[in-house]
């Protein structure tokens, strides 16, 4: 990758290149109004610190938050169709997912009546939500324990496991075949003239003029937004995920599970289960801090999964890795679209453990956004940043 732009100028100066980056300038591709120049600028082509690369790379529609289960679809559909959505480019694959379902299950009052206003939701915006008694559970899955469980929340049309790893290359590789530039950079600077970004300075020394930039730097979006002068509620948040084979698999598919304690197992095929967790004590984490934390899973993850499948007090560590949710600290929602004020500045940031699934409509919304000044499909002002400036969350009650 090159590491120095072929203009001083670009319309679009989008800085991060993960898979919201990556979906943006795609989509950009795709606006007929459009042919501005558009840059992506990466510090890291590698992405060996990126989210995209840590995900566990599972979509849902179980959102507590109709415009949440709205974004979820598109990805559905979105995933499904890819070939399609490319153009029917017969060099795309076909891709699927594996609907094993979410289960989320309750072992409090308090819980199982959240599930219930959930499904409520989810049903209104066409999701296939089930809600499960303990004896259900146990019939359609007899491997859990379900002695301390009240209710089950579970929905396998369109929730499960995609590819999120090809879907990220085809956004870069089809943008790129299509005009954009994508350098191997890092934005350190910017120039703010009252209300305006006016230009990007590179770890190289390269003043890059601008029409609009995009914050698309995950979990380091504060620092991208900080050079714009501005301040933004995300921040990195370790999260762990371990690969692990049982040796006595189980005899059909494991939901994604999340237990009433947070730790969440799922099907990873072939005899093998990723779990995924993170202690209470969940501080800010420094952008270079992946150390695993070892206790953490011998004394907290497994005996809870143990308990939960105890087909699972059995079983061995395969991998193990820690990546950084983009935390945002007001709601778990995105913060995006551009600052009320620094308007040629769009954020689009904040997304959790739920951007790969979110990247298809964030990335479609941000194009729009650029180029025709509002949505065009599906209206995602309410996660617009001057909700942030008012301090008036948006609560999503079904966060992992
Ligand atoms: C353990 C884990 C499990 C997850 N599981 C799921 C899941 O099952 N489903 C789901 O939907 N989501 C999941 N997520 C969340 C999802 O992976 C992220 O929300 C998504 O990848 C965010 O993409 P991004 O492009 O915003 O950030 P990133 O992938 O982090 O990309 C940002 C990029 O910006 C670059 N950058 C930063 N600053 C600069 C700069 N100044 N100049 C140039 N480049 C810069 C970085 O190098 C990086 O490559 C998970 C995340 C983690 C960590």
């Amino acid at each position: 990758m090159n590491h120095t732009p072929t203009h001083q100028t670009y319309d679009i100066v989008i800085i991060g290149g993960g898979i919201m980056g990556a979906a943006t300038a795609w989509f950009l591709t795709e606006q007929p109004d459009f042919d501005g120049r558009v840059l992506v600028v990466e510090r890291d082509p590698s992405y060996e610190f990126a989210s995209t690369t840590h995900t566990n790379s599972c979509m849902r529609q179980q959102f507590s938050t109709e415009l949440n289960v709205r974004v979820s679809q598109f990805a559905a559909d979105f995933v499904k169709n890819l070939r399609r959505y490319m153009g029917d480019d017969p060099r795309v694959p076909d891709l699927t997912i594996r609907s094993f379902g979410y289960l989320y299950l309750a072992d409090s009052d308090d819980f199982a009546n959240t599930l219930r206003a959930n499904q409520k939701v989810q049903l209104a915006a066409g999701a296939a939500t089930r809600l499960l008694t303990p004896d259900q559970i146990a019939s359609e899955y007899p491997f859990y324990n379900v002695d301390d469980i009240m209710l089950g929340s579970i929905n396998t049309v369109d929730e499960g496991y995609f590819d999120g790893s090809t879907l990220f290359d085809w956004f870069r590789r089809k943008s790129r075949e299509r005009g954009v530039e994508y350098i191997h950079n890092e934005v350190v600077a910017m120039a703010r003239n009252a209300n305006r970004i006016d230009s990007v300075t590179l770890k190289s020394g390269a003043v890059v003029g601008c029409g609009q930039a995009v914050n698309a730097s995950g979990p380091r979006a504060v620092e991208t937004a900080k050079m714009a002068g501005l301040t933004l509620p995300v921040e990195p948040r370790k999260r762990f995920t371990w690969v692990f084979s049982a040796e006595t698999p189980l005899d059909r598919d494991l939901p994604l599970t999340i237990d009433p304690s947070g730790v969440h197992v799922r099907e990873n095929g072939g005899g093998t289960y990723m779990a995924g967790g993170h202690p209470d004590h969940d501080p800010t984490a420094p952008y270079d801090d992946f150390t695993m934390d070892h206790g953490f899973w011998q004394d907290h993850v497994w005996p809870i999964i143990a308990t939960r499948i105890p087909q699972f007090e059995a079983i061995k560590v395969q991998s193990e890795w820690a990546g950084h949710y983009a935390y945002n600290t007001l709601d778990h929602n995105a913060i995006i679209g551009p600052h009320p004020e620094v308007s040629n500045f769009l954020f689009l940031n904040g997304f959790s453990g739920h951007g790969l699934q979110q990247s298809p409509a964030m990335g479609r919304g941000t194009a729009e956004m650029l180029v025709h000044g509002r949505y065009q499909t599906l209206d995602l002002t309410p996660f617009h940043f001057d909700r942030i400036a008012a301090q008036r969350p948006i609560l999503e009650q079904a966060v992992i």
